[in-house]
């Protein structure tokens, strides 16, 4: 039987991803996709048109807080894979009201509608590694407290939280996934990577924060989907998965690699303030998924940024229109 699938927040980077990978070649034959996206800033239509045309595929233009909306699609589908939020963490520093009403209050409305539905969907709450704050040494196993710094990273501890409050209340099978920073195509480019690289390839300049030692852990978007389908089809209710690349690199060592890619040079950088409550450094201890669901990143991080760079190189299209929003 074919499984319903509801994909929130499935027009942004990694949810369109997600749904590109489920109906492409490599994907799921036994699958049917809706996509519910608001369309905010950050949700572009054209990141679905590989799959507009695919029966399997279906579009909902709504907000995840629309209690009626999430209950008549919680009633229709089998399972939610929850991307929809706010996503960036400077945005959420200028004004974290967004931030709480879709991050915390859209997903507790659909865990509701989830709950209340005539078969509870598998509810799979795409969370970051983010929540849990700022660790100097070591990795971060998924039992660790959550000490979340930014409104961002706080809007998704809580709704973090919540989802699983669901299972432990009410039994609703929820899977949560904690992933760190991902890069790939088709990332908004308000986030570093696509940001850097579509200003060097513009002849701009870029900001680096501080003494841009502050330590991230990358994994490309391919990656984080593969271990978020693992969990969907082999998680266990109420389980949380770290998802990581095992790639960390100051954001300073990053810089100097997306200069090399544009073939751009250090005086192109200004080095400005830090970013208030920047956290230091993100690592997840993923051993968890690994040894229980197999998963094993892929793509080998010079290799996917050199693709990644060349990406943007080609699709001049894609993002300059993108400048102009939001
Ligand atoms: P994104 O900003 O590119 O996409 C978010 C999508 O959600 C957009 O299509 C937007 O239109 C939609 N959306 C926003 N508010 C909505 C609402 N109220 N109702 C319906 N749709 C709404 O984000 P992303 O980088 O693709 O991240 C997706 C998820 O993964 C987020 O939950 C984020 O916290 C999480 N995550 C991201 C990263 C990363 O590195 N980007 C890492 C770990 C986890």
């Amino acid at each position: 039987m074919k499984s319903r699938i509801l994909v929130t927040g499935g027009a942004g980077f990694i949810g369109s991803h997600y749904v590109r990978t489920l109906l492409g070649p490599r994907g799921d034959p036994d699958v049917s996709v809706t996509v519910l996206d608001k369309l905010t800033y950050a949700g572009n239509p054209a990141n679905l048109e590989p799959v507009r045309a695919d029966p399997r595929f279906s579009f909902v233009h709504g907000d995840i807080c629309d209690s009626r909306l999430a209950a008549e699609l919680a009633d229709r589908h089998d399972q939610i894979v929850h991307f929809a939020a706010e996503s960036h963490v400077d945005r959420s520093i200028d004004g974290a009201a967004a931030f709480i009403s879709t991050n915390v209050g859209g997903t507790q409305t659909l865990l509701d509608a989830a709950l209340h539905a005539r078969r509870p969907p598998v509810f799979v709450h795409v969370s970051t590694d983010e929540v849990y704050g700022s660790i100097d040494v070591g990795s971060w196993p998924e039992t660790d407290p959550l000490s979340p710094n930014s409104p961002y990273s706080a809007a998704k501890a809580g709704s973090d939280l919540v989802a699983l409050a669901y299972h432990r209340t009410h039994g609703l099978d929820v899977r949560v996934t904690r992933c760190s920073n991902n890069y790939g195509p088709y990332q908004f480019p308000e986030k570093v990577i696509p940001l850097f690289v579509t200003r060097l390839l513009d002849g701009g300049r870029v900001t680096l924060y501080g003494d841009g030692g502050n330590v991230r852990d990358w994994l490309h978007v391919d990656d984080h989907v593969q271990g978020i389908e693992l969990v969907r089809t082999r998680g266990g209710a109420g389980e949380v998965y770290n998802i990581g690349g095992g790639t960390e690199l100051t954001n300073k060592e990053l810089t100097g690699l997306l200069l090399d890619a544009c073939g751009a040079d250090w005086s192109r950088v200004d080095l400005v303030e830090d970013r208030k409550g920047h956290d230091r450094r993100y690592s997840v201890d993923c051993g968890k998924i690994a040894r229980n669901l197999g998963y094993r990143p892929r793509h080998e991080f010079g290799t996917g940024l050199a693709e990644t760079v060349a990406w943007y190189r080609d699709h001049r299209a894609w993002w300059e229109p993108l400048l102009r929003r939001g």
